[in-house]
C-alpha cells in the first residue's frame, strides 16, 4: 500500500507525485448513481479491486455503519461519489435533506478514511459551490469569495464542507485527500424523475415523450438564457482516475470542458438528438438559477487531461441509454420526497 503523502500546511508546488493505483482496493461510495456507475466502468480498465456496498447494507449518513464497513473492508483508496443530488427544483424543495445528507456523507467517509489509514481519497463536489457572481470562467480560487446561488446553497454548503474536510485532514494529519469540482454532468444512469432531475435528463425525457405523443410543444424551464457547461459522465470518471494518479494538493480541481452553451441552444440540441420536431417554449415561471457557470479548467489541463466526448456525441449516447432503459422498464426515477 502506498503510504499517505505527508504534505506540509499550504500548497506543495513542484513535480507531481505519482500515486500508483495498481493493486489498490478502491471503494466507490455511491456506485449506483450516474457518477458511481461511470467510475466502476472506468476502474475496470485498471488493475484494482473495486469495492462497493449497497445502500440497504450501509447508510452512508450513519457514522457507525460507515466506520464498521470501512474497518471490515479496508479500502486503500476512497472515491466519494455518493451524494444527494438533484436539479434546481429538488434543491429548492428539500433543503434540509440536501444539506444534512451531504454533510454526513462527506464527514463520515473522510473521517473513517483517515481513521483506517486510507492512502488516497477523492471527494467529488460540484461547480455550484462557487459564488453566484463568480468571474467567468470560474477559477478554483474563487471559492468562498461571495454569496452562493440561493437555489442550490444547501447542497453547495455541504460540498464546500467536503472540500474543507479534505484540506483540514491533509493539514492536520498529512492525509492525501483531494477534491474535484465537476461541472454539470449527463450520461447513462442519470435520474429521469420528471421534477427532481437535472436539465439534460429532463429534456431528453420530455422531448422523447412529446415525440411519441406527437405533442406540438415542449416547455423548457426559465428564460433559456442561462448558460451551462456539460460534461459526459465517462469523461468525469476518466478525469477522476487521472487526478488520483497525478494530483496531491489541497486546492480543488475543476473538471469540465471549458465550453458553455445557453439553455435555449442546449434544448434545441436535445430536441435534434431525440428527433422531436415540435416547438420549444420557455416557462419563465420556473427559476433560471445561476446565470453562468463556466469552469476554468486550466489546472486540470496543466495536469495533462482534456475532455474527449463532444456534446452531441454524449447526448446521443445518453439518449440511446435512455431508450434501452425505458424499454427494459429500468429507467431511474429517484424522487427526493422524504
Ligand atoms: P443547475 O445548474 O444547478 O441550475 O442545474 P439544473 O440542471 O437543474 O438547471 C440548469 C438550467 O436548466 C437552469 O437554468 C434551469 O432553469 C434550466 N432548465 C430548463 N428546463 C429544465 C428542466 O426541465 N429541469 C431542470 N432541472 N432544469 C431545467
Amino acid at each position: 500500500m502506498t503510504p499517505p503523502v505527508a504534505a506540509a500546511a499550504g500548497a506543495r508546488k513542484g513535480p507531481l507525485p505519482m500515486f500508483d493505483l495498481a493493486g489498490q482496493r478502491v471503494f466507490v461510495a455511491g456506485h449506483r448513481g450516474m457518477v458511481g456507475t461511470a467510475l466502476v466502468r472506468r476502474l475496470a480498465q485498471d488493475p484494482v479491486t473495486v469495492l462497493t456496498v449497497p445502500r440497504r447494507e450501509v447508510d452512508l449518513t450513519c457514522q457507525a455503519a460507515v466506520e464498521r464497513w470501512v474497518a471490515d473492508h479496508r479500502p486503500t483508496v476512497v472515491i466519494i461519489a455518493a451524494a444527494k443530488v438533484g436539479g434546481i427544483h429538488a434543491n429548492a424543495t428539500w433543503p434540509a435533506a440536501f444539506l444534512y445528507d451531504n454533510l454526513m456523507i462527506a464527514a463520515n467517509l473522510v473521517h473513517a478514511a483517515h481513521r483506517h489509514g486510507v492512502a488516497k481519497l477523492l471527494f467529488l463536489g460540484s461547480s455550484c459551490i462557487y459564488p453566484r457572481a463568480a468571474a467567468q470562467p470560474i477559477t478554483e480560487d474563487q471559492l468562498l469569495t461571495g454569496p452562493l446561488e440561493p437555489t442550490n446553497q444547501w447542497y453547495a454548503v455541504a460540498k464546500i464542507a467536503g472540500v474543507k474536510l479534505c484540506q483540514a485532514y491533509r493539514r492536520q494529519h498529512g492525509a492525501d485527500f483531494i477534491s474535484a469540482m465537476p461541472t454539470n454532468l449527463y450520461g447513462p444512469h442519470d435520474n429521469y424523475h420528471p421534477l427532481d432531475s437535472h436539465v439534460p435528463a429532463a429534456l431528453i425525457r420530455r422531448c422523447h415523450e412529446a415525440k411519441r405523443a406527437r405533442a406540438p410543444e415542449v416547455a423548457v424551464w426559465g428564460t433559456g438564457r442561462p448558460t451551462r457547461e456539460f460534461l459526459y459522465v465517462d469523461d468525469l470518471a476518466d478525469a477522476s482516475v487521472h487526478l488520483l494518479k497525478h494530483y496531491s494538493d489541497p486546492e480543488p480541481v475543476n473538471i469540465g470542458t471549458g465550453e458553455e452553451i445557453s439553455i435555449a441552444d442546449f434544448a434545441a440540441l436535445v430536441r435534434d438528438v431525440v428527433g422531436y420536431s415540435g416547438r420549444l417554449t420557455f416557462d419563465t415561471g420556473r427559476p433560471d438559477g445561476m446565470p453562468r457557470k463556466r469552469l476554468d479548467v486550466s489546472r486540470l489541463t496543466a495536469l495533462g487531461w482534456r475532455a474527449a466526448t463532444p456534446l452531441r456525441t454524449g447526448l446521443e449516447r445518453a439518449y440511446a441509454w435512455f431508450c434501452d432503459a425505458e424499454r427494459a422498464g429500468t429507467l431511474p426515477e429517484r424522487g427526493h420526497d422524504p
